[in-house]
């Protein structure tokens, strides 16, 4: 079977032909046909005003918004031209306070779809390295509710077409004592009825929770209302690309996932061919 990698990152080089290319040619050793490059909103310039805050999460995402929107989308756009198996993609933080400029930025581009993320709960960018000792000072069950509430909030918000590493909250390996069966349940029946897809993610094979995002416990509830999901890799550089995909593919298959569906035009909001798997009936 062949793959698609609709979360894949540029920012670790220039915005340039040669440098897509470098990743459109590691995919293809692992079988990966088309890659979406999903770069994170807040490194844009004109994005600059959704994340504010006057804590650290103001002044971090604003010292990281230094490259220029316009240029990412010509370059994609152009290799998308030049014939390359490329879809332009955007990785978007979802932070309540700010769902309408949220809204409004992802409108005014055209990205061939939309990664919703929460990697911040007000201030604390709990899968940040400089905050790591912050999670030392929390109660670790309020913080995964925490997390669900703003996950369930983006979600419903129907701003994106898939929402990225769904339990990243396990990030650096910390683990809630209550049972998460219900929350995972709701999850599960939120992204069923906004109609959107959820990834199965292979990058938190290379961080310290050392397993895929999502969960067995969250990936059986997905299973439950057969809400389709996406394999990605998050990967930030060329050799990442399509990493342990083969392993992700019996994950999901374990699952009864295995039915390839496209979703077009109503779908998803942006429908623009993007791939999932389902649930064989
Ligand atoms: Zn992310
Ligand atoms: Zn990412």
């Amino acid at each position: 079977m062949n793959f698609k990698d609709y979360h894949v990152h540029l920012e670790q080089g220039p915005y340039t032909i040669e440098w897509i290319k470098k990743f459109v040619e590691e995919g293809e050793k692992r079988r990966v046909v088309e890659i979406g490059f999903s770069e994170h909103g807040h490194r844009f310039i004109q994005a600059v005003n959704l994340w504010g805050s006057h804590g650290f999460r103001g002044k971090w995402t604003g010292s990281e918004a230094t490259k220029d929107i316009d240029e990412y989308i010509e370059i994609v756009q152009k290799a998308k031209s030049m014939g390359l198996p490329v879809k332009l993609g955007i990785e978007m933080d979802y932070i309540p306070e700010h769902e309408d400029e949220i809204w409004e930025f992802v409108a005014k581009y055209p990205f061939d779809y939309v990664l919703g993320a929460v990697h911040w709960l007000g201030d604390f960018g709990f899968d940040h390295p400089a905050l790591r000792d912050e999670w030392n000072k929390r109660n670790i069950d309020l913080t995964y509710r925490e997390y669900f509430d703003v996950l369930l909030k983006a979600i419903k918000s129907r701003i994106f077409d898939c929402i990225a590493h769904p339990d990243v909250i396990k990030v650096f390996g910390h683990r809630a004592k209550a049972d998460l069966k219900d929350i995972y349940d709701e999850v599960a029946r939120a992204l069923k009825d906004a109609g959107i897809c959820a990834e199965v993610s292979t990058a938190g094979l290379r961080k310290p929770v050392g397993e895929m995002y999502p969960s067995p416990a969250m990936m059986e509830c997905f299973k439950k209302y057969n809400v389709p999901v996406v394999i990605n890799s998050d990967a930030h550089r060329p050799e990442d690309v399509g990493r342990d995909f083969d392993k992700a593919l019996d994950f999901v298959k374990s699952y009864g996932y295995g039915k390839c569906a496209e979703f077009q035009n109503g779908k998803f909001r942006r429908g623009t061919g993007i791939y999932a798997l389902t649930v064989d009936s």
